[in-house]
């Protein structure tokens, strides 16, 4: 028997119980979504086997003209998708995508402006337990408190006085537009790159549902499985960055940072660049950012707070401070009743980052099983009953069935 099921029982029970959780369970972390059937056919391709170090046509290894056709496949669709003149299809992961802008761009030792991670930011822009904080001197720059939004005129302030090398904008956790003129302009008034990681928001930017950074930052990553919905990975890409800075990207990802690169998934983007160039995604991610507004619209109603008083993309952010609640109970008491969140920190958060004051939610998971505003509203008004009783055992019961039969209606994969 050459199935894992045949070969390996336990293993095949974890991923078989995982395919249930998947289908029984209500997603709503804002970073996660369903690939498709075809991204995951050739996620799980003879494309795994093959060594393909360099870039098409100038291979370390032969053998290679079909993963080439893949390669090429993709970087074209990528730069379709986003209007660039440039693409790198190969890092692994969103971070080692941002690695690598680091080290084309900067030195050891360099200043680099990003948005803290207690604030919206993500580990990679400056935060001190990564490489990011740790081999640059990383100043970072928050919301306001009081109004949950970016201070741009606070972001000037910290470039002037500290003279990046590098600004750094894009977020995990921020539910309004940034404004990337506004970036390119401090960053030109200092002298600085601009960098813009929208990894979040690449799907709602590839559909034109949220402004493009490409025409104003110096350099761009993603991952692609996010609002993108592709498979687990990244890529960087630009508009007019010049020769040197692309010929430096080129050199970084490989063999600066990583070795052969991983062409199953390359081919898998390549799979979801096409489906994201289809007029469905863009309807899709226009529901995604419907549904994220009728979903702030009803926590509100309901007496719930949204830091930055609601949203413009697809996720938000449900401020808890001064209720009984914390984020790491609401995030438990929403487990038992199928609802997966993720408790986040919320601006002055008097908790710490293990237990916070607050939630972040998004719709591109549900949105793709087909959730439309109605469904959206249902479910959060039964997210509300358990966050108005966590400790409610039955009020739990009855969610999670509710839970299970909306699931039932939207099969994730059939
Ligand atoms: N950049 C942003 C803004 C993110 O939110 C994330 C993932 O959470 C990443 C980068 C890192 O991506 P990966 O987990 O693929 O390394």
């Amino acid at each position: 028997d050459c199935t894992i099921a045949g070969y390996d029982d336990e293993l095949a029970k974890a991923i078989a119980h995982e395919a249930r959780r998947q289908e029984d369970h209500v997603e709503l972390i804002a970073s996660e979504n369903y690939a498709s059937p075809r991204v995951m056919e050739a996620q799980g391709s003879v494309l795994t086997n093959k060594y393909a170090e360099g870039y098409p046509g100038k291979r370390y290894y032969g053998g290679c003209e079909y993963v080439d056709i893949a390669e090429k496949l993709a970087l074209e669709r990528l730069k379709q998708l986003f209007d660039a003149d440039y693409a790198n299809v190969q890092p692994h992961s969103g971070s080692q995508a941002n690695q690598a802008v680091y080290f084309a761009l900067l030195q050891p030792g360099d200043t680099i402006l990003g948005m803290s991670l207690a604030h919206g930011g993500h580990l990679t822009h400056g935060a001190k337990v990564n490489l990011s904080g740790k081999i640059f001197n990383a100043v970072q720059y928050g919301i306001q408190p009081d109004t949950g939004l970016v201070d741009y005129a606070e972001i000037e302030k910290l470039a002037v006085e500290h003279k990046p090398k590098m600004i750094v904008a894009g977020f995990s956790a921020y539910s309004q537009v940034l404004d990337w003129a506004r970036f390119r302009e401090i960053a030109d008034k200092v002298g600085a790159y601009l960098f813009v990681d929208m990894a979040h928001i690449a799907g709602l930017v590839a559909a034109g549902v949220y402004p493009s950074p490409l025409p104003h930052a110096h350099v761009v990553t993603s991952t692609t499985h996010k609002t993108l919905r592709g498979p687990r990975g990244g890529i960087i890409v630009a508009k007019g960055a010049g020769e040197e800075i692309e010929k430096k990207l080129q050199s970084v990802v490989f063999p600066g940072i990583q070795g052969g690169p991983l062409m199953h998934v390359i081919a898998a983007k390549a799979v979801a660049f096409k489906e994201a160039l289809e007029p469905e995604f863009k309807t899709y991610q226009q529901q995604v950012v419907k549904n994220a507004k009728a979903m702030a619209k009803t926590f509100m109603e309901r007496g719930y707070k949204i830091v930055s008083g609601g949203t413009e993309n697809h996720l938000m952010l449900i401020d808890m401070i001064g209720r009984d609640t914390t984020g790491k109970d609401a995030e438990a008491a929403l487990g038992k009743a199928h609802i997966t969140v993720n408790k986040n920190a919320v601006p002055n958060d008097p908790r710490s980052p293990f237990v916070t004051s607050g939630l972040r939610v998004g719709t591109p998971a549900i949105t793709t099983r087909g959730y439309k505003e109605a469904d959206t509203v249902e479910l959060t008004n039964w997210i509300c009953d358990v966050l108005d009783a966590p400790a409610d055992e039955a009020v739990i019961a009855t969610v999670r069935d509710k839970i299970t039969a909306q699931c039932k209606s939207f099969p994730v994969y059939g």
